[in-house]
C-alpha cells in the first residue's frame, strides 16, 4: 500500500529530502512538501545580493518546479503539528502523514532587540542584503557598523563574510578612507565551534582589513538616535548598521511541544530521528549538542547532509531497500574575504574531544568553488 512521506519546509533540508525520496520511491507513495514561501532563495548568495553581484532573481527558484518531478507541492503556513499522530494543519486544512519530516528552519526574531529592525539591515534576509545593497551604494562615509545580536545564528561565517565583502565594496566606489567598519559579535570568537585557530585566522583576516572586532559584546538596544546600547554599559554610534537578529524555534514548532530545553527539536545525532515515532528533524531547527559543551552549528550543508540520511533511512523503513545510513557531523564552509578571494573550513564536528577543523587561506579557487557551487545546487534540487 502506498505511503505519504509529508516534509514541512522548503528549504535547503526540505528540498533535498523531498528529491531523494522521490527519486528512490515507487510512484505508488506520496512525497509531499509544504512551504509558506512560493520560491525557494539560496540563502549563501545573500551576500552577493548585499554587493549587487546578484539579484534576487537570480539566486531564487519556484518551488513548484518540483511538481515535474512528482513531488506534490502544497504553498501554505504550518499552523500545527501533532506529532504522536503525525497530523499536520496547513492553513486550516489537515494532512496525515506516515512519515514526517521537519526541516522548518529557524525562525529569525530581530523583535528580541528594541529598536534594531528599525534602525539596521537584516543581513539574514533576502529582503534585508536589498535593503542593504540599496544603502551600500548611496553610502559616502561614515561608520558602518556590523553587529550579531544573540550567538547560536546559522552559518557562523557569514557577518564576517559580510564584513570583509562591504570593506571590498567601500574601496571599489572609493569611500574606503572615509569609512570605519567595526564588527560587535554576542560570540567570543568567530567561528568557535571550529576552533581556537580558525577563530585566530579570521580575526587576522578582518585586521588585515583594518576592520575593528569587538567580540563578546550583548546588545540590549538600538536608540533611535543611530546608538547601540550594550551588556556592560559599552555604546557605539552607527550611520549604516547590518545585523544578525537573534534566532529560535519557529513558534509551530515551539507550540507543538517538539522543542526540548535548549529550545529546539532534539534527534538521534546519527539518524535525525526525533522521540516520536516515525517523526525525523533536521536541518537549523535542531540542536545536536557535541562535546565541547556547544551544539554543531546551524548550516546548509548539514542540513543538506542531514536530509540524505533521513530520506535514505525512510527509503529503508518504506522499501526495505539500500542501507540504514549515518550523519557523521563532517561539513565544509567557504568564507568570502573579498578581492574575489574565499576561504575554505572543512573537518569532522563530531570528532572528539573536541572537532577537528582546517581552514585554507583565502585564494580565487575557493571563491569560484563557491560560485560553481550555487550554480550546481539550484541547477540540481530544484
Ligand atoms: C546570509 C546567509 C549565508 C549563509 N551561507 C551559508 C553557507 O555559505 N554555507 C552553509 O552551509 N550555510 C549557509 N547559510 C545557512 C543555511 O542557509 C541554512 O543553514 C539552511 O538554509 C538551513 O536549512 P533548513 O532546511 O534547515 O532551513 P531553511 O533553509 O531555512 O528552510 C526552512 C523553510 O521552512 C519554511 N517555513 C518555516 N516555518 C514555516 C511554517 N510555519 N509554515 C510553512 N513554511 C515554513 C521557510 O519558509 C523555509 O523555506 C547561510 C545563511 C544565511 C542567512
Amino acid at each position: 500500500m502506498g505511503k505519504t512521506v509529508l516534509i514541512l519546509g522548503g528549504g535547503v533540508g526540505g528540498l533535498v529530502a523531498a528529491n531523494k525520496l522521490r527519486s528512490w520511491l515507487a510512484g505508488e507513495h506520496e512525497v509531499t512538501l509544504v512551504d509558506r514561501q512560493a520560491s525557494f532563495a539560496f540563502a549563501p548568495s545573500f551576500l552577493w545580493v548585499m554587493t549587487g553581484s546578484r539579484t534576487a532573481q537570480k539566486i531564487s527558484r519556484p518551488l513548484a518546479r518540483l511538481e515535474r518531478r512528482g513531488i506534490e507541492v502544497v504553498r501554505g503556513e504550518v499552523e500545527s503539528i501533532e506529532p504522536f499522530s503525525r497530523g499536520v494543519i496547513v492553513d486550516g486544512r489537515s494532512l496525515e502523514a506516515d512519515y514526517l519530516v521537519i526541516a522548518l528552519g529557524a525562525e529569525l526574531a530581530p523583535e528580541l532587540v528594541p529598536g534594531l529592525s528599525q534602525a539596521g539591515h537584516d543581513l539574514y534576509s533576502l529582503e534585508g542584503a536589498l535593503s542593504l545593497r540599496e544603502a551600500l551604494s548611496h553610502f559616502a562615509g561614515g561608520r558602518l557598523v556590523l553587529l550579531t545580536a544573540a550567538p547560536g545564528y546559522k552559518c557562523p561565517a557569514a557577518p564576517y563574510e559580510a564584513a570583509m565583502l562591504i570593506e571590498h565594496e567601500c574601496r571599489r566606489r572609493g569611500v574606503r578612507g572615509q569609512t570605519e567598519i567595526e564588527l560587535y559579535s554576542a560570540e567570543p570568537a568567530p567561528m568557535g565551534v571550529a576552533g581556537p585557530e580558525v577563530s585566530e585566522s579570521v580575526v587576522r583576516m578582518l585586521g588585515e582589513k583594518g576592520i575593528r572586532y569587538h567580540p563578546g559584546q550583548q546588545i540590549q538596544t538600538v536608540e533611535a538616535g543611530r546608538r547601540l546600547r550594550f551588556a556592560g554599559g559599552l555604546e557605539a554610534a552607527f550611520d549604516l548598521l547590518a545585523y544578525v537578529p537573534p534566532h529560535r524555534a519557529p513558534e509551530v514548532v515551539r507550540e507543538a511541544g517538539l522543542t526540548d530545553e535548549s529550545g529546539w527539536i532534539s534527534v538521534d545525532r546519527h539518524t535525525l530521528q526525533t522521540r516520536f515515532p516515525d517523526v525525523w528533524a533536521l536541518g537549523d531547527v535542531v540542536s545536536i549538542p557535541l562535546k565541547l559543551g556547544k551544539p554543531l552549528p546551524r548550516a546548509g550543508v548539514f542540513a543538506h547532509r542531514e536530509a540524505e540520511v533521513v530520506a535514505r533511512n525512510i527509503r529503508r523503513a518504506i522499501s526495505g531497500k539500500g542501507r540504514q545510513a549515518a550523519f557523521d557531523g563532517r561539513g565544509q564552509c567557504f568564507i568570502e574575504a573579498g578581492s574575489g578571494k574565499a576561504g575554505l573550513g572543512h573537518g569532522s564536528f563530531y570528532a572528539e574531544p573536541l572537532p577537528e577543523v582546517r581552514l585554507h587561506r583565502p585564494a580565487r579557487r575557493w571563491h569560484l568553488a563557491k560560485v560553481f557551487y550555487e550554480k550546481e545546487w539550484l541547477g540540481r534540487w530544484l
